[in-house]
């Protein structure tokens, strides 16, 4: 896996403070290989290996992070962000019916799409109506029909004077339907071809134009790797679309077809399907999707663990601060905060200098407990934190009436807090903090 790849390129690297140009030409073409064989386009490949490449020098290599996980962080990181960070939501209409059109080549999975969809809308108590604009295939209307009652909606389907043969006339009727039987949602079916054709593109086209869809989404087979490209700007040309659904993703794709339909139509991809079955569908997570392309399963496990150490980081500057007795009553809700964080983990924290001998002095300290000190402390001011030795009687009632809590609460807690803090630097003249380690951040 990349990640195997990388720990090899970075095996000497171990103790620099920054990555070498050489480190990251190697870096980039072991990045390189790991795309293109999840089958990103060419061009996409480069843009982002470009982009890695400037992160990385511009990256100091963390105390906490070895290389190759600092590089996967921002390989991942810099993927998910092409991916559409968040995922986007259907947009509905102010007035409904909310138009979907469903639009991509044939067997892209459209009409068991348009089922998925209804499936998982209906599930959140809208009332859709899938509508057969296919009028290609001779058994595709239907296979919408199958698909409907599957997911228990209604379909809407060419009948004599409802436009037998005409695409687009099926699509108004089929519109004026759901207004009279008060479907919220419209799914609109369209025909498809092997290859991207103009008289197709045109049908899709005029569809479009009878129904004024919400949402265009544009249909694609995740298997067909590179191809993806072509066919996502010749519909991008020829419909335009709102959406991407990434169809198929349950086969051995790497889904590289993603981040090259993501980087060069700029639509964001909504929704994956992983099956024949309805329920085989989600909403698109570009977490995931990146993790799928980099080809490391492992890949969310590792950033977490990078994620960990960088608060066993700051455990280590908490512990550098501790021993200069420059302690805030802010670093002690921070320090509480991390623990409570940390809680699943403690043994990590039981490691680190300093952060072990904290963590004894607040045992027995429970989450409830440290959300009380939280709004304690938030109620102080910040001169009050920088120097609780101000911290007098009047200034106790304010505080424990801002947080809530009680002057006994309010004063238990500064007694704790003066107590750490003599403990901390009692411990820190004993054994001397070696927290002053230096760290690039
Ligand atoms: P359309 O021509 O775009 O309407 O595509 P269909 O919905 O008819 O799907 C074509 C074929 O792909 C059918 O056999 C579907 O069962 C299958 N299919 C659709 N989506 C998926 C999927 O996510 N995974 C798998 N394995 N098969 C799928
Ligand atoms: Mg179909």
């Amino acid at each position: 896996t990349l990640s195997d790849r990388l720990a090899t390129v970075f095996s000497t690297l171990r103790g620099k403070g920054r990555l070498t140009p050489a480190d990251i030409d190697a870096t980039a073409r072991e990045i390189r290989i790991a795309l293109l064989e999840a089958d990103v386009a060419l061009p996409v490949v480069r843009t982002f290996i470009a982009a890695i490449k400037e992160r990385a020098t511009a990256a100091d290599v963390s105390a906490a992070l070895n290389p190759a996980q600092q590089v996967i962080k921002i390989v991942n990181e810099e993927l998910v962000d092409i991916l559409g960070g968040e995922t986007r939501r259907l947009v509905f209409a102010k007035n409904p019916p909310t138009v979907i059109m469903l639009a991509g080549l044939q067997g892209a999975g459209k009409t068991t799409l348009a089922g998925k969809l209804a499936l998982w809308l209906r599930g959140q108590g809208h009332a859709p109506l899938l509508v057969a604009c296919d009028l290609q295939r001779p058994n595709a209307v239907t296979q919408l029909q199958v698909v409907g009652e599957q997911a228990g909606v209604a379909v809407f389907a060419p009948e004599p004077g409802n436009g037998v043969g005409d695409p687009v006339g099926v699509a108004k009727s089929g519109i004026e339907f759901a207004k009279s039987k008060l479907h919220d949602i419209v799914i609109v079916d369209t025909a498809g071809r092997l290859g991207v054709d103009a008289e197709l593109m045109q049908q899709a086209a005029d569809i479009r134009d009878a129904v004024d869809p919400n949402e265009i989404l544009f249909v694609l087979d995740a298997m067909i790797g590179q191809d993806a490209v072509n066919t996502a700007q010749a519909f991008a040309d020829g419909v335009g679309f709102t959406g991407v659904v990434l169809t198929k993703l349950d086969g051995d794709a790497r889904g590289g077809a993603a981040l090259s339909v993501r980087q060069i139509t700029g639509v964001p991809i909504m929704f994956a399907s992983t099956g024949e079955k309805l329920a085989d569908f989600d909403t698109f997570h570009p977490d995931r999707m990146a993790s799928r392309i980099l080809g490391m399963g492992d890949m969310l496990t590792l950033i977490e663990q990078a994620e960990q150490h960088f608060e066993a980081d700051q455990a280590e500057e908490m512990a550098a601060k501790l021993a200069g007795n420059d302690f805030t009553l802010d670093d002690f809700l921070q320090q509480m905060m991390m623990i409570r964080k940390m809680g699943p983990i403690g043994g990590l924290l039981g490691m680190l200098p300093g952060a072990g001998q904290m963590k004894e002095a607040l045992a027995g300290v429970d989450d409830r407990d440290i959300d009380r000190t939280a709004a304690i402390i938030q109620s102080m001011t910040p001169g009050e934190r920088k120097d609780p030795k101000i911290i007098n009687a009047s200034r106790r009632v304010r505080i424990a009436k801002g947080s809530g809590a009680t002057v006994s609460q309010v004063n238990a807690l500064v007694d704790r807090f003066f107590e750490a803090r003599k403990m901390m630097s009692a411990m820190a003249g004993r054994f001397g903090f070696p927290g002053a380690r230096t760290s690039n951040r």
